[in-house]
């Protein structure tokens, strides 16, 4: 019987991205299949500046095709774009990176709870105190905060060349994967149409010029992160957790990840180190002492922060206006501040 297209999906379908759940069909990087009789030929695109990825993903692909009876050839053509970094170092601008926007950093957990969100946020309004323009792009489909956290309902429009405009609070542009989805539709998005919705909605933003762009990354360490990591070329990484082993755990699988992919490490902050009481000036450190500083130095990568539990914090978000610009005297405010400067440094 002559070989289908689909049979070749099929088996191609087995082969997961190294490292990660997801195979390379859903992931959208067999960008041709070509059969003529027994004769195959395929061609892969992937962005990764690390050589053993195209290496392994040959090796598997070649393998399973030739299990098939059928097939006489194999011509595996692997195209591989360099990420942000080397593209740079070459002189020429990279295919990911987005007009008119300097940096692009992902701010990640490992686990949800953790404050991701409220860091993101109050980051975004400290490098825009800071004189930076910057934009913060929620990227939780299935929970986004960011709206709440800015005290904004309005849906963002689109302009005559149907580029979504983002809303701008408090001096930063604002974008949420969630404005443009309800509820119901974001709960059936799944696998490939996450890939896609993701991919397309971080092109079709019209963010004009940036300083700097945070992505708020949903928690974890699944496909949607690897999306957004094959999308747009980052400048680099910061992960958020908590002090207590049950955090760090999950946020060493988010460390992992970006070293994985290549995308540089910024830096760790810790949220919640300690809960100040006020009445007697004392701290407690509530889920423990030193977890992120200790992390930090084990990646050799700076701990950018350990901000305290406070419930000023809590109540600012709450009331749609981050932290740092509700009460500025806070001790979490300063240290907002204080890792917005740090960032400046770094970047
Ligand atoms: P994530 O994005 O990691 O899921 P969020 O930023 O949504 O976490 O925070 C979870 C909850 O904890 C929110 O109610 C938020 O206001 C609160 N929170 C986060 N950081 C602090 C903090 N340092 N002090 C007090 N409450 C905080």
């Amino acid at each position: 019987m002559a070989l289908q297209e689909n049979q070749i999906i099929e088996l191609l379908k087995q082969i997961k991205y190294p490292g990660f759940s997801r195979d390379i069909i859903s992931f959208g990087l067999v960008k041709k299949i070509e059969i003529s009789e027994g004769d195959l030929k395929i061609r892969i695109e992937i962005t990764t500046a690390d050589q053993n990825i195209p290496k392994q993903i040959h090796q598997e692909v070649t393998a399973i095709l030739q299990k098939l009876p059928e097939v006489t050839s194999v011509d595996l053509d692997i195209a591989v774009a360099a990420p942000l970094q080397s593209a740079m170092e070459a002189g020429g601008l990279p295919q990911n990176k987005i007009a008119g926007i300097q940096h692009i950093i992902a701010i990640a957990s490992g686990k949800g709870g953790v404050g991701k969100s409220t860091v993101a946020a109050n980051l975004a309004c400290g490098l825009a105190k800071l004189g930076k323009k910057v934009g913060l792009c929620d990227c939780d489909i299935y929970g986004p905060s960011v709206a709440l956290m800015f005290g904004s309902n309005e849906r963002p429009y689109a302009n005559e060349h149907q580029k979504i405009l983002p809303i701008e609070r408090h001096g930063v542009k604002l974008m949420s994967m969630g404005f443009l989805l309800d509820e119901d539709s974001a709960a059936i998005l799944r696998g490939p149409m996450v890939t896609r919705y993701t991919q397309q909605f971080l092109r079709n933003v019209e963010w004009g010029e940036l300083d700097i762009l945070i992505l708020d990354l949903p928690p974890g360490t699944g496909d949607i992160q690897l999306t957004i990591v094959q999308t747009v070329a980052l400048s680099g990484a910061i992960v958020v957790t908590t002090p207590q082993e049950v955090a760090l755990i999950d946020a060493r699988k988010a460390l992992t990840m970006f070293k994985k992919v290549n995308v540089p490490l910024l830096g760790i902050i810790e949220n919640m180190s300690y809960f100040f009481c006020s009445d007697n000036g004392k701290k407690y450190p509530i889920f423990g002492e030193g977890g992120g500083k200790r992390e930090a130095d084990k990646n050799e990568i700076p701990l950018l922060g350990e901000i305290p539990l406070e419930m000023e914090t809590r109540e600012a978000s709450d009331h749609g206006l981050p932290i740092l610009l509700r009460n500025p005297k806070l001790k979490s405010s300063e240290d907002f501040l204080s890792i917005s400067s740090k960032l400046i440094d770094i970047l």
